[in-house]
């Protein structure tokens, strides 16, 4: 029996803000990635009033731009960070467990080749320690490949390179639907939690953090809100936050930029997730997700701006480059490239370090003025850093909440029960609307059973888009066109033709039940536009004319 999932809706955002500043919160959490998502879900569970502002969309930061991967965290390996692998392995165990629909097993091949990082003594032992230490259920073990299966299982390998190679287990999500969705769970217990206002400073007693001051980029707004601590979970922009409390000004992070490309499958027809050698000793994924496959990434020190990250000629040049030393593709070039995405890895100075050498573990900071700061980690880790973080402030405090609960939390409010009727409810929609099956697969794998809301609304599939329109506005506050065609559908990356096709239906409808006039929707599809530039890469395929 499918739940009615609790509002959480565009409209409501006036009256909850009202209800808010009123309000005296036990906890301010800056940033809507999955760190401060994961955070808010933590303290309302224990019985904190939290409240959570980002100022873009949720997961619009880097919890948008990963690899998309719920690593058991293999290259730890090879720095020999066991701790980490561990802790990785069991965090994606109890994802899984716990909103099965974005987090599930995917095969991955490691193939031995020529001159590769690992051997077939290495990487098999590597795996089997991985396996033992991550504690892979027995079933999703590794397996060696021959030379013949691997080739026979990826004709597009290069013969000459491939020597063998190892199948072993990865989880694959969708980070920016992981990260709404663990804000939705906290949003049904309790935390209040806005996008698109953003801290701009924090307000003092006797040298104390007490408040923070925020700018609602929706009614162009200053606000100011009441709250006994305050969280920095602002990914790579933690720097900055830093510098807007008079008590801390130090610069914790190391920032690296890592791109991915996506072509179509007729221009890169990969059966398979694999993680291969790069020619400079990196290792590489390349994805396939429904009709495309994406490829990444890099890993570069980066200091310029910190909102406008995008992929340069370099990067798509270091991937193609990769892409085509490893696999048969002679004409595959960067014009193929469907989208792209470029994010930032907030690591944790380490001196004397280079990029791939920082570890990626997670730490926190405190000022004086009590900014607690969390940085560093992966979104693997997501749990396990809020558990933390909340555990510090807990015992600091007078008021003493409750341990952490999220162990054994279902983030998703109609969950199911396993993978397996994950799997069925796909079958049980598609044949129930067999004239919509590849709609209704995506719509499954995105909402899970709440898919079914959406489609019960639409009458025919000309109303499907405005149904998940309906479905967004009513449950994932949406705001802006982006907002829906990135986050909420993933389609700026995986489908930019449905962004293209849609985008002036969703600009208009939108409009509409925001009361926009005629100069919002001529700025706003200026704004889609470019965005669809970007990451589409014009400034390439104009040049190549
Ligand atoms: P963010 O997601 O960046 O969130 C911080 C938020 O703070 C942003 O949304 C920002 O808008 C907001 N903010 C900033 N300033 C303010 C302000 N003044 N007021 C309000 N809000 C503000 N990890 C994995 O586990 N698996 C992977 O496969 C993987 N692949 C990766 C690949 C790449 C290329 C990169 C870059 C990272 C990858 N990671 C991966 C790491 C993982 O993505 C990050 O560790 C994680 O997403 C960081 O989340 P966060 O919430 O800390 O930061």
């Amino acid at each position: 029996m499918q739940k009615t999932p609790p509002l959480f809706s565009t409209k409501d955002r006036t009256t909850r803000i009202s209800k808010s500043i009123n309000q005296e919160y036990d906890l301010a959490i800056i940033g809507g990635g999955v760190t401060g998502a994961g955070i808010a879900l933590d303290a309302s569970l224990r019985g904190m009033r939290a409240l959570l502002v980002e100022k873009g969309d949720f997961g619009s930061g880097t919890s948008s731009k990963s690899t998309k991967l719920i690593h058991g965290g293999l290259r730890y390996l090879k720095q020999l960070e066991l701790g980490l692998v561990r802790e990785s392995g069991l965090e994606r165990a109890i994802a899984h467990e716990n909103i099965c629909h974005l987090v599930h097993p995917e095969s991955m091949i490691l193939p031995i080749a020529e001159g590769g990082t690992f051997g077939k003594f290495t990487a098999g032992l590597a795996i089997s320690v991985y396996d033992r230490l991550a504690k892979v259920e027995e079933d999703l073990r590794r397996r060696s490949l021959k030379k013949e299966e691997m080739i026979e299982l990826e004709p597009l390998f290069k013969e000459e390179l491939i020597k063998s190679g190892i199948l072993y287990s990865e989880y694959r999500t969708d980070d920016a639907r992981l990260t709404l969705e663990i804000i939705k769970a906290a949003h049904r217990n309790g935390s209040t939690c806005f996008n698109h206002l953003e801290v701009t400073g924090f307000q003092y007693s006797n040298n104390k953090i007490n408040g923070i001051h925020c700018h609602d980029h929706i009614t162009k707004e200053s606000l100011k809100f009441r709250t006994k601590k305050v969280i920095s979970a602002a990914g790579p922009w933690v720097d900055k936050i830093s510098l807007l409390d008079k008590e801390s000004s130090d610069s914790n992070l190391h920032l690296t930029k890592g791109i991915h490309i996506i072509f179509n499958k007729d221009k890169f027809p990969l059966n398979n997730s694999v993680y291969f050698d790069a020619f400079d000793g990196r290792l590489l994924f390349a994805i396939p997700r429904a009709d495309v496959v994406y490829v990444g990434t890099t890993d570069t020190t980066y200091d310029t701006d910190l909102d406008d990250v995008r992929c340069s000629e370099e990067d798509v040049n270091y991937i193609i480059k990769a892409v085509k030393n490893f696999f048969n593709l002679p004409e595959l070039t960067a014009k193929d490239i469907t989208s792209t995405w470029a994010g930032l890895r907030p690591l944790i100075k380490q001196k004397g370090k280079g990029p791939t050498e920082i570890s990626r573990k997670d730490e926190v900071f405190f000022s004086d003025s009590g900014l607690v700061t969390i940085a560093g980690g992966k979104l693997t880790g997501y749990r396990k850093m809020a558990e933390r973080v909340i555990d510090t402030i807990n015992e600091k405090s007078k008021n003493k909440f409750k341990g952490c609960c999220t162990e054994d939390y279902k983030i998703h409010h109609n969950s199911f029960s396993d993978y397996a009727s994950y799997l069925n409810c796909i079958t049980k929609y598609e044949k129930q609307f067999p004239e919509q099956r590849r709609e209704v697969s995506r719509l499954v794998t995105t909402y899970g059973k709440d898919a079914f809301i959406i489609l019960s609304a639409a009458g025919t599939m000309d109303d499907l888009i405005r149904a998940e329109l309906d479905y967004c506005l009513e449950h994932e506050s949406i705001y802006h066109p982006l907002d829906f065609l990135n986050r909420r559908t993933g389609w700026l990356y995986f489908d930019i033709a449905s962004v293209k096709k849609h985008a002036a239906t969703v600009i208009e409808y939108l409009a509409n039940y925001l009361s926009r006039d005629e100069k919002w929707i001529e700025k706003i599809t200026q704004e889609v536009q470019e965005q669809i530039d970007i990451h589409s890469l014009q400034f390439l395929h104009a040049a190549s004319v």
